[in-house]
């Protein structure tokens, strides 16, 4: 009887036991499945990356076109740069900088631009020992503290490109056609807006100009304005508020204020565009959102994005490289914001990308598959993109995945195939089959199944 109640209890006791592990599991596994990528950061899923890489390898080729070359540079610096750089009165340092105490106390940011982040490795590796002109690009995420909405995420990802070195105005007409041709190749349509913002010479009697017009009318503005127009009167005319465009109709242009070498600078930006050929529209509205900008500042813009109009942007900065502790270099530079170019090619027609597969190898039976495995690493080993099957599945369920996949071809080695000394090479698309002959010596093997897909292509 004592032997049947300690049975009793030792099964309750474990019963209650695998009861509370289920129970830890099935909580977790909740918790598990409720984890969330962050509000504003979003996954790239492998059916959209090839939009990403056909912008990214399309832009690169033309970077190296014009002479750029490819730097990268840490996604968290000091919060110091983007302060003295961007400026701290400027809707990014004011508001949208992802900054956190490190470890340390000390105080760090994950950058929301790239070109602080350029200059600073351009100053603190003196690149321009390399030559008196460097141009750069540089591809990755940026992180902004924005509202999510369509074409504006928190973590993003911009091209930028720096030319540093060069004042000749043809530099800004050669970046600006760079970003121009990168649009057409991708088979966008934009239009370029550029403006002069003129230099520490001519900027503040334009300041002054504006900031006697912005008291007049301080009452009526909104109140971002109305704080911009002590602290940085320039932005005002950036203001999404159509009450406060409304009133700039008639504000001082800057274009009016700019000194002869500003204004020849502009005029000769302005002349090479049309030499190029390349279409544009003078914006004197357009101040752009950064301190550092100085003369040429230009936009890119669509209308078929809503409110997130600007695909790209840029300009010249030519104290800013001094500013950080660097010689006296002049720079000018642009970032495109890849989401919203991948948001443009995708409502416009699909873009062929090639095949993800070269050869789906489908194997039949315990001798076929070890062969097989053997060949499909020398097919890799000769560039070919190929897969295979692992679960034992059915030759048609294998004929399904190189569908699936994508596949150019399909090579099917069964027993028989082996024992005939051949196997069969199926054209995925067109359907067509050819019997690739396989020599005694196996290693010559994926050489005379690469021969027969040329031959077939
Ligand atoms: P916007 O006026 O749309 O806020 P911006 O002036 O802040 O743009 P820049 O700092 O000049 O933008 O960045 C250049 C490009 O980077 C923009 O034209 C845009 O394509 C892209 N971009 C900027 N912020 C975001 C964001 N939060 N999400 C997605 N793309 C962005
Ligand atoms: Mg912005």
């Amino acid at each position: 009887m004592g032997t049947l109640l300690d049975f009793l209890i030792w099964v309750r006791v474990k019963l209650s036991v695998y009861f509370s592990i289920l129970i830890h599991f099935c909580c977790n596994l909740e918790n598990i499945l409720s984890i969330k990528a962050l509000k504003g950061f979003k996954d790239i899923l492998p059916d959209e990356v090839g939009l990403w890489q056909f912008i990214e390898q399309t832009a690169r080729d033309i970077f190296h076109r014009y002479g750029f070359e490819e730097i990268k540079v840490p996604i968290l610096e000091k919060t110091e740069l983007f302060v003295r750089t961007i400026g701290a009165s400027t809707d990014i340092v004011e508001k949208e900088m992802y900054t956190f105490a490190d470890r340390n106390g000390s105080s760090i940011t994950m950058r929301p631009e790239g070109t602080a982040s350029v200059i600073r490795s351009y100053i603190e590796n003196g690149l321009y020992v390399r030559g008196s002109v460097q141009r750069l690009y540089t591809i990755g995420p940026m992180f902004r503290h924005e509202r999510p909405q369509k074409g504006r995420m928190r973590q993003f990802h911009q091209m930028s490109v720096e030319a540093l070195g060069s004042n000749s105005a043809r530099i800004d007409t050669e970046v600006m056609a760079m970003a121009w041709q990168i649009l057409q190749e991708i088979g966008l349509q934009a239009s370029l807006e550029i403006n002069s913002l003129g230099c520490t010479a001519c900027r503040p009697s334009f300041k002054e100009a504006l900031q006697g017009f912005l008291q007049v009318r301080i009452q009526n503005l909104c109140e971002d304005c109305q704080r911009r127009s002590s602290t940085n009167p320039l932005r005002v005319l950036d203001c999404k508020s159509e009450h406060c465009q409304a009133q700039y109709v008639s504000a001082p242009s800057i274009t009016d204020h700019l000194c002869g070498a500003c204004s020849d600078h502009f005029e000769d930006v302005k002349q090479t565009l049309s030499l190029l050929a390349v279409p544009y529209a003078v914006n004197a509205k357009m101040v752009r959102g950064l301190d550092y900008y100085t003369r040429t500042t230009f936009e890119l813009l669509t209308t078929e994005l809503g409110a997130q109009g600007a695909i790209g942007a840029g300009g010249r900065y030519d104290g800013l490289v001094r500013q950080l502790g660097g010689p006296e270099v002049p720079g000018i530079g642009f970032a495109m914001g890849m989401e919203r170019l991948v948001m443009l090619l995708s409502q416009k027609d699909k873009i062929e990308t090639r095949p993800v597969l070269d050869l789906f190898l489908i194997t039949l039976g315990e001798t076929a598959y070890e062969k097989g495995f053997i060949l499909l690493q020398m097919l890799r080993s000769q560039g070919l993109r190929v897969m295979m099957d692992h679960e034992g599945r059915s030759m048609k369920n294998q004929m399904k995945q190189a569908d699936r996949q994508n596949a150019g071809f399909a090579l099917i080695l069964g027993e028989n195939e082996l024992v005939n000394r051949e196997a069969v090479l199926k054209d995925m698309h067109s359907g067509e089959q050819e019997l690739v002959e396989l020599t005694p010596a196996f290693e010559d093997w994926a050489g005379a199944v690469l021969a027969k897909i040329k031959q077939l292509q």
